[in-house]
């Protein structure tokens, strides 16, 4: 593999470059017309431009973008996440082109992108699941008896579904019928795909994933778990690895069904398998991502391992050198996603311009960002800046390492979710670890996030004034005196 074509724009395509760069591979960037000078364009060794800025006529063309690695002579494509990642008929015309696709085969991925079809392919393997169906449901009597049996409340869920979108609770029958006719209705304008099954709705879940690797020759690895349940409308903001509530023995039960599923579509590369994990620490298998993670960075700053290279490893035909047993989680790991978005505003995308834009830097601080300074941040695509990752040799200390962090990230010119990291990381539910997927429901409002505001200005100014004050004490200056008002609010 000489030359890598990252079909993908932003932080991610500049860190596959960075690692194909590192193993001596040429690379070859994608863009369309706003990003013609993004970061990801001046990164690369070539770039080819594919089309206008809605990703319908860039990002998503396929041809365009197997014609740009044909005209470059690339030998391989990394399809990043989102945008073509998880398209197998993408997959197997890169495939036909006679060049390698940096993933699972087309069949892993079609088979894992069907919520209905990943059941039955891993349903021989005594994987524990959400109680529910395992087929697509259209008749309301038929659903009435679902329901019954696993017990209300319920989710209805699309099985073409993705992003969280598609999925609606019924907390009692009365709902049932109506909230049926919509959802098929909804998965069939969303999704092109009408299919909806129900799954008993999990009251307080945890969000816990594996990271699994598989190369050519049967090996299936593990790289253990992130915790992914601090959402909001049903996608992750924060992640950590490992998950404070996980024992050895889950996490090797976990572990071990995780590398099951993965054989159980004849997995290839590097691929997620996603569990609910509910109070009492039963499990259940809710769906395969067969791509990168937007959150791989915790996984590698837990393990040491670069998770792009061995895609590459595994995608040249070579052996996993890497064993089960060789694996040790060192440290704590934690992620925030700085979206261009406003936490007072129910998370309305925000974008703009950075009109300031200073990373935060140090040891143990991981910055995945695709923008400098006086960069707009485009419409078109998923309004995120950057990810911040940072690692402690515990969660304490990995947590504290992120609020300091927070406080030297300036970024000036768009609301960012950087306030609300900062809300999460001082907040008792995060600290003792007692969270589920309903943090931001049961413990969020703008208020609670304004008040703190207030309380730091406050804060502040009282430090600034007891300063002053030792200082006017040191040097005798008298009179110089700040009322002890202020000081004590
Ligand atoms: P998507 O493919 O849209 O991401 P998932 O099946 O991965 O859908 O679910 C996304 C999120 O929705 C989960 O992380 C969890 O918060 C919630 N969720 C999914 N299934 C259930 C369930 N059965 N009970 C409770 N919450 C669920």
């Amino acid at each position: 593999m000489k030359k890598i074509l990252v079909a993908n724009r932003g932080e991610i395509a500049l860190r596959v470059m960075r690692t194909a760069r590192k193993m001596g591979i040429a690379t070859v960037a994608v863009y369309s017309e706003v990003d013609s000078n993004a970061r990801h364009v001046q990164f690369a060794d070539e770039a080819v431009y594919i089309g206008p800025s809605p990703s319908s006529e860039s990002y998503l063309k396929m041809d365009k973008i197997i014609e740009a690695a044909k005209a470059t002579g690339a030998d391989a494509i990394h399809p990043g996440y989102g945008f073509l990642s998880e398209n197998a008929v993408f997959a197997q015309a890169v495939t036909d082109a006679g060049i390698i696709f940096i993933g699972p085969t087309p069949h892993a991925i079609e088979v894992m992108g069907s919520k209905l079809a990943a059941k039955d392919a891993v349903k021989q393997y005594n994987i524990p699941m959400v109680p529910g169906v395992d087929h697509s449901i259209s008749d309301p009597e038929e659903a009435k008896k679902v329901a019954e049996r696993v017990g209300y409340p319920i989710l209805i869920k699309a099985s073409a579904g993705g992003g969280g979108k598609g999925m609606r609770v019924v907390e009692s029958e009365s709902e049932l019928e109506e909230q049926m006719t919509r959802a098929i209705s909804e998965a069939t304008s969303a999704f092109g795909d009408g299919s909806v099954f129900i799954e008993k709705y999990i009251g307080s879940p945890r969000h816990i994933e594996m990271q699994v690797l598989a190369d050519q020759h049967g090996n299936v690895i593990h790289l253990f778990e992130r915790e992914c349940s601090v959402q909001r409308r049903h996608q992750k903001v924060i992640e950590e690895a490992p998950s404070s509530v996980l024992t050895p023995e889950i996490r090797a039960n976990m572990g071990r069904d995780a590398v099951m599923v993965a054989k159980a579509c004849q997995y290839l590369g590097a691929g997620t398998v996603e569990f609910l994990v509910d109070e009492n620490l039963n499990y259940y298998f809710l769906e395969m991502n067969t791509r990168l993670q937007v959150e791989h960075p915790v996984t590698e700053m837990i393990t040491g391992i670069d998770l792009v290279e061995q895609q590459i490893r595994i995608a040249r035909g070579e052996r996993l050198s890497i064993k089960q047993e060789d694996l040790k989680i060192n440290g704590h790991a934690i992620e925030l996603r700085v979206y261009a978005e406003n936490p007072y505003d129910n998370f309305l995308p925000n974008v703009g311009t950075l009109h300031t834009y200073r990373r935060p830097t140090g040891e143990h601080i991981r910055v995945d960002d695709g923008y400098e300074e006086g960069m707009a941040i485009p419409i078109y695509y998923d309004p995120m800046i950057a990810k911040l990752a940072t690692w402690g040799i515990n969660r304490t200390a990995a947590i504290k390492r992120m609020l300091e962090a927070i406080a030297n990230y300036e970024i000036e010119g768009v609301v960012t979710t950087l306030p609300f990291g900062r809300f999460v990381f001082e907040h008792d539910a995060f600290t003792s670890g007692h969270f589920d997927t309903h943090f931001v429901n049961k413990h969020y409002t703008p208020d609670l996030l304004r008040q703190l505001h207030r309380e730091e200005a406050h804060v502040a100014a009282a430090l600034a004034a007891k300063l002053n004050n030792e200082e006017a004490e040191k040097l005798h200056i008298p009179n110089v005196k700040v009322s002890a008002w202020r000081v004590k609010r």
